[in-house]
């Protein structure tokens, strides 16, 4: 999942979008490395009444806006560099959706599917331990990402609450409702992702009912995602999870598929059996990688014939792959945009929780399309008057936010002449 690079890689994109930014050279200085990143290790008794040690990260990359936020994923693939990436990719996203965070993001090293539940509850109150000092509900507020769910949220919110003495549930987000989590959190990555494309489907003058959708992953956004696909009338007619997926080009059963994924953990039982990289070179017209970094890089990027690209995942395509693929003329639309729906309601969330009063499920949804279908526009926009890519438009824009924040307190602009 994550190469050596993928930091680096990350902080490349500053430098591209720059020359579309009106940004102060201080301010992208500012972005290349991240204001706090901690590594922790920390004990876990394990059911056999071993005690085995575990590595994890937080790290709070931009805190300009307002306080850090990101997910924390559970994964035997983390690394320090790969949460620094996702931490300044938030930082971005966050400003992409113009909602008043910074970034953050955090991950342990570890596998939970070899986790007991009881193992795992103990694995997330020790990592809250672990980070409890640089998180707060207006300085560092996570929330669900690959392989952490609400019940995880649950244990590190209630764990949290339990350390600083008062109920606390503005301190993580994505948590069950019941705790103060918000309706619609759940679908909310899919459903901002498929309010974009709902956008580019007028735009562009689809006709649902032949136009092809296969995707890769089949976790939380990729589930949904195809699901609200299906319902709207798209041909989904390939889905696959890291074991192998399924490829039937009438369409299929995505209703019946997500419940054989759910209660037998594969992917199977209709069309014909394909593996991922064959869903990747699929002739479809929508391609949606859901699932890890990298997916897509310059090895298999060659076989990639759809035509739009919606990053449900962080991270999915490398820059090489990206290039090259726009090039050609596939349209993406990138991970800062495409999945912002996730943080936004999470925003939303917070806001319920610092205001003790929640929304219905229509008020979520209603502001969901609004800001979705309002930031994609300002971006799909600007890309087309600068004739660029809506990465390099989306990059420009959230660095331009960035930029009006961090310099509302000065740049050598002001200062130089005092
Ligand atoms: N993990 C999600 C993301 O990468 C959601 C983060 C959040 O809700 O804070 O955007």
């Amino acid at each position: 999942m994550a190469d050596a690079n993928v930091f680096t890689d990350a902080i490349k994109r500053l430098d591209t979008a720059a020359a579309y930014s009106k940004a102060h050279a201080e301010t992208i200085e500012r972005l290349r490395q991240p204001k706090q990143h901690l590594q922790v290790t920390f004990p876990v008794r394990m059911d056999d009444g071993s005690e085995r040690m575990f590595t994890g990260f937080r790290c709070r990359y931009d805190d300009t806006r307002g306080p850090g936020k990101g997910g924390i994923r559970f994964h035997p693939g983390v690394t320090g560099d790969e949460v620094k990436a996702l931490a300044f990719w938030m930082t971005i996203k966050c400003a992409v959706a113009n909602i008043p965070f910074g970034g953050g993001k955090g991950g342990v090293i570890v596998n939970p599917k070899e986790l007991s539940q009881c193992e795992l509850e103990r694995l997330s109150r020790g990592f809250m331990r672990a980070i409890a000092d640089v998180v707060a509900p207006d300085i560092d507020v996570p929330a669900p990402d690959v392989y952490t769910n609400p019940t995880v949220m649950a244990w590190m919110m209630e764990e949290y609450s339990t350390i600083v003495g008062k109920s606390s549930p503005g301190v993580i987000t994505g948590k069950p409702i019941a705790l103060g989590g918000s309706l619609g959190r759940g679908d909310a990555t899919a459903r901002g992702g498929f309010y974009q494309i709902k956008e580019l489907e007028r735009i562009q003058g689809w006709d649902r009912s032949r136009t092809t959708v296969a995707v890769h992953g089949f976790g939380n956004a990729g589930q949904f995602f195809a699901q609200l696909a299906a319902d709207d009338g798209y041909k989904v007619v390939a889905v696959c999870d890291s074991r192998g997926g399924v490829y039937d080009p009438n369409g299929l059963d995505v209703a019946t598929l997500i419940e054989t994924k759910n209660s037998t953990r594969r992917v199977a039982g209709q069309g014909i059996e394909i593996s991922g990289d064959d869903l990747l070179g699929l002739d479809v017209d929508l391609l949606v990688p859901a699932a890890l970094e990298n997916t897509i890089s310059s090895e298999n990027q060659a076989d990639v014939k759809a035509k739009v690209i919606l990053e449900l995942a962080n991270g999915p395509l490398t820059n090489e792959a990206d290039a090259e693929l726009n090039t050609r003329g596939v349209v993406t639309i990138p991970d800062i945009l495409a999945n912002s729906g996730g943080v936004t309601v999470s925003y939303f969330e917070w806001t319920q929780n610092k205001a003790g009063y929640s929304w219905t499920l229509e008020e979520v949804h209603q502001r969901l399309k609004d800001k979705m279908s309002s930031e994609f526009c300002t971006i799909w926009d600007f890309a087309q008057t600068k004739s660029i890519d809506m990465r390099t438009a989306a990059y420009a824009i959230g660095l331009d936010r960035l930029a009006e924040a961090h310099e509302a307190t000065g740049t050598a602009k002001i200062f130089a002449n005092t």
